[in-house]
Order: C-alpha cells, then structure tokens, then sequence
C-alpha cells in the first residue's frame, strides 16, 4: 500500500456553488481521507506536495471515447490536419514506402478549401497504388474510401459497400480495424498512446467503446502492467450474447477497468450524410438511414432490461431519436434505472427532448462538436442549412430537466477544448455556464456509470482522481489560457507539465 499523500496549499473548485476554497488534501489508499481547512494542522506521516495555490478540480471524465482506436490511428497516417484532398493523396503517397497498408484516418472535407469530395473514389486511390491496400477513413468513422486492392479484400458479409466507388459506410467503415487487423503491438501501443493523450489533457476516466476482444485484450494489460486510467467499457452490440453467455453483467468489474454496458449504433453522422433526418440534408434528396429495425431495437432493449445492462445508444438524427424514444417508453422500467443513455442526439426535436426527460434518459452529448462545426460556414451549416442553429442544443436539453454527459468522441480528446465550445456555443439553445460544462464532464460522467458516491466531485471518501489547474478556469476569458499542471489517480501522479512545473516535496521531511 502506498504512502499517505497531503497535498497542500490548493484551491478546490466546487463547480455546483462556483466557489474555491482554500484548503489541503489528505489522501491515504487512493481515496481522499480528509480535506483540511486552511490553518489547521496537517498529518505529519506522508509525502508531501506543495501546490501554492494552484487550483485543483475533479479529474474529468470524458463519456463517449474511442482511445484504443485513436492510439492505434496515432501509429497510422492521421488526415486530420490535411488542407485538400490532394493533400491527403500526398499524405497517403510519402507512406508508401514503408507501410504495407495505407491506412489514413480522420479526413474531414471541412477543413479543406472546398466542401468537395467529388473526385474521391477507388480509381483515385489506385492512382497512388494498386499493389498495397489504401484506406481514407473519415473524422466521424462512419464512411471511408478504399482502393481496388482494399475492396477486394472486404469480406463479403459486409453489406452498406459502393463497390464501384469503392465507399464503405457504418459497420463496415466502423469496423475496418477487423478487417486490417492492428498487430498485438501496435494494439499495446495504442493502449498506451491513447492513456498518455487522455493524462495530458486532464481525463482521469473514460466511458470507453470496443468489441468484446479489446474489452478482453484491456483485462490482459491491466493485470500484467495495470492500467494507469480508468476504463468503463461499453461493448458493441454485435457481442451481446457472448456477453450474457459468459454471464458478465453491467458494473462488474474494478475501478480501473469494468464492464459498464453495450452500445448500439441506430443511424450515421451528419458529416457522411448518413444520420436518420426528418428533412433530407441540404440540396438533396438524402435523409440518411436507420440502420437497426425498431423491432429488434425492442427486443434488445427487453433483453438488457432483464439481464440488468445498460444500453449506450448512438443516435444522432432528429428521426432516429424520435423512434427511439418511443421504443424506450414501451420497453423500460419507470425512470430508467438502469440508465440508458442517447448518444450524441446533435439534432433533436422538443418532442424528444420532453420524453427523454420523462423516462430520465441520459443525454451523452459532444461540446466539442459545436466548437469545431457549427460556426457559421461550417460542416453543419454546409450539410443542413439552416437547422445547423438548432444542433448540440446543451442548454435547451438540460433546461428539460434531461441530465447531460460529455465527451469527446476523441474529435479531438480535450475538455477544456470542449467546455470552451459549450460555454461559447454560438446560439443561445446551446450555451452554457462553463460550470455547468464542467459539471457535464465531471460529477455527470460519473453518474453515467453509477460511479457518484466515488467520483466526479472533491469531497471526503471519493477516488483522488484529481486536476491541477494553473488559472481558475471559472475566471478566464478563454479557456485556451488554463494549462494542465498535474493529474492525479488514485492518488498517484500521473501527469506533470514539464512547461508549468511544480515543486514536489517528497523527501518526507516529517518521517
Ligand atoms: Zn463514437
């Protein structure tokens, strides 16, 4: 068991009160033991850690995660930051060389100087080569683009493929990490470069989304290496009955690596056009599809309920969440004890929203989302008009009285990136006090996997899963200007800013 700690001299941030207050924190086995009021005298047996009046906020939790997956596009050709589609090309081009696969990850046509992906297709890719496979997965997963040699090897059981063009959309994109398999050691790369990314941003925790082998292959690190963040995994739906065969049930698990429920995915993203709309998209006749029957969402949702899972739903049109809820009301318990929660739901109408209060469905939503697309010009506004005002409507949900999760989709990993977004939403039905967003990323995570006695505020007996802040982040004008000092799990430090160092006392002075 490790050595007490007593980190002194901070200012903890209450974001429910908007108050700081001044005080040391003592933590013994991982959990905070007391908080100690300024002036009072402090346990002499423990290592020590002086923070100066820095200020100290729970450790985030980020609700809605893809770490493995982003740890291993981190190894591959990221497309994220390119400026044109020949941009990308040139991207994939320099690789060839060296990698057998070209697998490039997280275009996104926004940030290119035209909207265009008219001249993205498989003969384009065949350009670059025709010997080695070449993937051009988009930012949201949910469409990619691959080359005759890639085509040919897409097993034929996936269906939603445009064979001609060489497009693959939803299971077959989300899932080509199936079908180019990572190796054992970029998958325990991943692992770690998607851990080291979360630290420095100040995520203690993540509501992380894998199939049932990753679930298994985290089980393996966590036991021989240990895991130095906090995993509640949902898994896919396609492992569902593994899942109640191996008689594995929701919460089971540790606090470093738990089983938290299964996630489906009902419908696309607006970016591929392929999230379920009432009114097509923009100069279009496309209103993007539902992909699983209501009928079968029925019967998952009256199986989970009776093997006590909790369901992760990813819905992001206005359509979809509006034949969800339905389906919700008939088939679960009153209040929803099992928490249910709605991903992303970017387009909603009122009518889902009163019913998502009504049944207590959680709203796990992306601030970020709003920061990076609904600026004016931007992706939304290009694919849906006008109703791009009406998207990530943080204020107006939780004015509903619906309870709302954040995360970050890994588009990108950063809290505070996205609590920027949310407290300067450019619309009103939107906008939030950036306590309220932090709440969002905090205490309301930890609800989300019924984690509220142990984490997501500062207070005695909870985990010592900790932020230390340079600037208090309720004060600033933008939240760009607040740097990440330290992170603390469990009472471990596990991140330190080499640029804003503090100094740790631990020569025990006092022993
Ligand atoms: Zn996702």
């Amino acid at each position: 068991m490790s050595k007490p700690l007593l980190i002194s001299d901070v200012k903890c941030i209450n974001f429910d009160k908007r108050t700081v207050r001044h005080c040391s924190l003592f933590i013994e086995n991982g959990v905070i033991a007391s908080i100690i009021p300024d002036k009072q005298s402090t346990p002499k047996k423990a290592r020590k850690i002086n923070l100066k009046g820095k200020y100290v906020i729970p450790g985030f939790i980020d609700s809605h995660t893809h770490l493995i997956a982003r740890g291993i596009e981190l190894q591959r050709i990221d497309l994220e930051k390119c400026k044109s589609l020949n941009d990308c090309f040139e991207k994939l081009r320099s690789a060839l060389p060296k990698d057998e696969i070209l697998f490039g990850s997280n275009w996104d046509e926004s940030n290119w100087s035209s909207f265009s992906t008219s001249r993205l297709n498989r003969y384009a890719l065949d350009r670059i080569s025709k010997q080695k496979p070449i993937i051009m997965r988009r930012i949201c997963g949910h469409f990619a683009v691959v080359n005759t040699k890639a085509l040919c090897l897409i097993p034929k059981k996936w269906k939603i493929v445009d064979s001609g063009k060489g497009y693959l959309y939803e299971d077959v994109a989300l899932n080509l990490n199936d079908i180019f398999r990572p190796t054992r050691i970029m998958l325990q790369k991943a692992v770690k470069l998607g851990t080291k990314e979360a630290l420095a941003k100040g995520i203690t925790s993540v509501h992380e989304i894998a199939d049932l082998d990753r679930f298994k292959f985290l089980q393996q690190i966590k036991k021989k290496n240990g895991l130095k963040l906090r995993f509640s995994v949902y898994i896919l739906s396609k492992d569902l009955r593994n899942i109640l065969a191996a008689g594995i049930r929701s919460r089971s698990g540790n606090d470093y690596l738990r089983f938290s429920g299964i996630k489906l995915f009902l419908d696309g993203s607006i970016g591929a056009r392929t999230a379920g709309l009432k009114k097509p998209y923009r100069d279009s006749r496309i209103k993007g599809k539902i992909l699983i029957s209501m009928q079968k969402v029925a019967s998952i949702i009256r199986e989970a309920e009776n093997s006590g899972i909790q369901l992760m739903v990813h819905s992001i049109g206005d359509r979809t969440t509006c034949e969800v809820v339905k389906v919700f009301e008939k088939n679960i318990s009153r209040l929803n004890p099992l928490r249910h929660r709605l991903e992303h739901i970017e387009i909603v109408d009122r009518f889902s929203i009163k019913m998502m209060a009504k049944m207590n469905l959680i709203a796990s939503m992306q601030p970020n989302f709003a920061r990076r697309w609904q600026q004016p010009g931007g992706m939304y506004e290009h694919y849906l008009g006008e109703r791009y005002k009406e998207m990530n409507c943080f204020k107006r949900v939780k004015d509903y009285g619906v309870r709302i999760v954040f995360g970050s989709d890994c588009m990108p990993l950063g809290p505070l990136y996205g609590i920027e977004g949310a407290s300067k939403h450019p619309f009103a039905c939107g906008r939030l006090h950036p306590s309220e967003a932090f709440n969002m990323y905090t205490k309301e995570g930890a609800y989300a996997t019924f984690d509220e006695a142990r984490k997501g505020t500062i207070d005695k007996a909870k985990l010592a899963d900790l932020v230390v802040l340079d600037k208090n982040p309720l004060r600033v004008k933008d939240m760009d200007e607040v740097k990440i000092v330290m992170v603390i799990i469990g009472g471990k430090i596990v991140y330190k800013n080499r640029i804003s160092p503090i100094n740790t006392d631990n020569s025990n002075r006092n022993n």
